[in-house]
């Protein structure tokens, strides 16, 4: 999964064909392996994946799912209510995760990261330090891009292009899907429930324009 070219993938398979049993490497040809473009790294260049490249987050929601329902014999108005409790439950525990980060002022992580402090998940912070880090420690590879590419924050490389303009990094540096303050959207509307006479209103407005016939109908 990490061969970062496909001469290496083909390497590692080689060598995986020398030390498995055939019936395992049939079972991974015929059931992963046809799929490595969807997962192997070398194949996985431009493609925004956020370090998901496995299907354990679905099967976690799905398991965080059933944890709510409990039962198969819910009805469909037990079932409704119980996803809507385990989605804003979900989301309750998302918002204090992102109230806390943005309370995060100060990481120690000096000048640099100064502009991305309390706008940026603290998670994905601490992974652009490492690479900050390593910025500091002599030679480095050629930039392939990947890690911005699949993961949306800046590598090794763009810390070397900072430190010798003398920059910091800025919030456009990471994908707004790290932002703890999303970009706009445009508005969502709130529905709230309607008030007695909204209804009748509506019922009037929809009764005036009725032909007699349907009018009849719209009563009913
Ligand atoms: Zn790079």
């Amino acid at each position: 999964m990490h061969s970062t070219t496909e001469s290496t993938y083909y390497e590692q398979i080689d060598s995986m064909n020398n030390n498995l049993p055939s019936s395992t490497m049939n079972y991974l040809a015929s059931t992963w392996l046809l799929h490595k473009e969807k997962f192997v790294s070398a194949w996985l260049d431009g493609v925004r994946h956020y370090g998901h490249i496995s299907s354990s987050r679905v099967e976690g929601a799905h398991a965080v799912l059933k944890r709510w329902i409990e039962v198969s014999t819910g009805n469909l108005l037990v079932v409704h209510t119980t996803i809507e409790q385990a989605c804003s439950d979900q989301l309750a525990a998302i918002r204090q995760q992102v109230a806390y980060d943005r309370s995060r002022a100060d990481l120690g992580y000096g000048s640099v990261f100064a502009p991305t402090m309390g706008k940026i998940s603290v998670h994905v912070l601490k992974s652009a330090h490492k690479e900050y880090e390593l910025s500091r420690n002599g030679t480095l590879d050629v930039c392939r891009g990947m890690l911005t590419s699949n993961f949306g924050y800046p590598c090794v490389h763009r810390f070397q292009v900072l430190a010798a303009g003398n920059a910091v990094l800025s919030i456009s540096d990471f994908d707004s899907h790290w932002w703890l303050q999303q970009p706009s959207r445009g508005v969502v509307a709130v529905s709230k429930s309607p008030t007695f006479s909204e209804l009748l209103c509506n019922i009037q407005a929809t009764y005036n324009v009725q032909h007699p016939t349907g009018k009849e109908s719209c009563l009913n």
